[in-house]
Parts: structure tokens; sequence; C-alpha cells
């Protein structure tokens, strides 16, 4: 399995869902934040490339699959907000790489929104409607880690920008920063591939290897409702 901060991330929150959605493979409907989210980063991606306003906005409502509670206003305000510059950088910025010099690392991949020439700064684009802090978790600091492997560097800023706002959300991630965020996703990695390896074996284990883990994120999970009755039986 290749890996990714929201699969990682997916895996910590709940053992059970990841299990559902990436090991069995059940898809996950496209929620309005999900639709909304892919909609803005296609737009303020071609904005930075020299499309016109209006027609990336278009562009972003058709990325948005013309999910029906995205209207063209709210698409518009919040393209809007993204601060802009000329050369700004880079778009759409893919990683791909081992999370340790062993043979048999775990590989980790990701698109970085913004990447500047350079290196020096990366930018994340967040539609939120509640902001967080940029150490709150370890999205950026593995972006970093992975700008500081591919472009040389070991001090990369990291910029969470929340459109809705106007704000954002900064840090200078020097190498013990990035290290920690490397050592996070790795830790978590192999935990996954070990619990999948021992389901090869015994995949009647399934329930006790991913646990079930509710919290406030249960209201929005496809899986809820068989997840209740597992709970109810066991
Ligand atoms: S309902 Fe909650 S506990 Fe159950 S799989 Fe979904 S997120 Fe996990």
């Amino acid at each position: 399995m290749i890996f990714s901060f929201s699969r990682l991330s997916l895996y910590e929150s709940c053992p059970y869902r990841f299990y559902k959605k990436y090991i069995q493979g059940y898809e996950e409907p496209i929620t309005y934040p999900l639709a909304l989210g892919k909609g803005v980063h296609k737009a303020i991606e071609d904005k930075i490339n020299g499309v016109s306003h209006s027609e990336a906005v278009l562009n972003g409502i058709i990325e948005a699959d013309f999910h029906p509670e995205i209207t063209l206003e709210e698409m518009s305000d919040l393209v809007s907000h993204a601060p802009i510059k000329k050369n700004i950088g880079a778009t759409e910025v893919h990683f791909k790489l081992p999370l340790s010099e062993e043979e048999s690392a775990p590989m980790i991949q990701g698109y970085i929104d913004v990447v500047t020439a350079d290196g020096s700064k990366i930018v994340d684009w967040k539609t939120n409607r509640r902001r967080y802090d940029i150490l709150d978790n370890n999205q950026i600091g593995l972006y970093a880690w992975a700008i500081g492997q591919m472009k040389n560097r070991s001090t990369v800023e990291g910029n969470l920008y929340f459109l809705r706002f106007r704000k954002e959300s900064k840090h200078v991630f020097k190498q013990a920063d990035m290290e920690k965020s490397r050592q996070w996703a790795l830790g978590v990695a192999n935990a996954i591939t070990s619990k999948c390896e021992i389901l090869d074996l015994i995949p009647e284990e399934a329930g006790n290897l991913f646990l079930a883990t509710p919290s406030s994120n249960c209201r929005h999970c496809p899986f809820a409702i068989e997840c209740f009755r597992k709970f109810r039986r066991n």
C-alpha cells in the first residue's frame, strides 16, 4: 500500500473506517466538504496558472461534479480569498518517497498545493469552517519533510491558508520538526503494514485488528450503521 497523510490520519482516528475504505475498498460518498475542497483547489490552481477568475470558478464547479450544495457564489468567494501573487510557485506538486532508508520502507505520497521555486515555502489551501494550528497535526510537517528531501533543504516554511477567514497559520519547519513528522508517518505506516500481514493469515480477526473507535467523526461515517450493529453484538 502507498500511504498518504489522509490515509494515516484516518487510521489514527478510526482503524475500522480505514479498514473498510482502504482494505475492503468501500467507496465513501463524495460529501459537500470534500466536493467543495476539490473544486476550490482546482479553481485556485487554474487562477495561479493564468485562467480568468470566472472560468476558474466554473472549472471548480465542474471539478466538484456540480454538487447540489455548492453555489457559484460560495466557490467564487472562497477562490477570491486566495492571496495569489505573481510567481507564487508550482501548483499541485506531487511527491512519492520512502519513509526510511530501509529496502522495505513504506512509501508515502501527496500533492502540495503550492511550492515556491526554491522549495523555501509551501502552502495548503483550506476550506474548513474552523481554523486550527499548523502544528495540530503532522500534515504540513510531513509535506515540509518531503520538499526538504526533494530540494535538499534543512528548513521549509509551511502555511495553512484558511480561505473563509483569510487567515494563515504558519511555521518554519526545521530538520527536527520534519523528522518528527516523518517518524510519526513511519510509525503509523508500519503499524498498518503489520496488521495487514496478520489479516492475511487470520482474516476473521479484522474487527479486532482494526478497532472501531467512536468519536465525533462517526456523524459523517458511511459505515456507522454497520458499526453500530457490530458494537451492539459485541
Ligand atoms: S461509525 Fe465511528 S467508530 Fe464506526 S467505523 Fe465509523 S468512525 Fe469508526
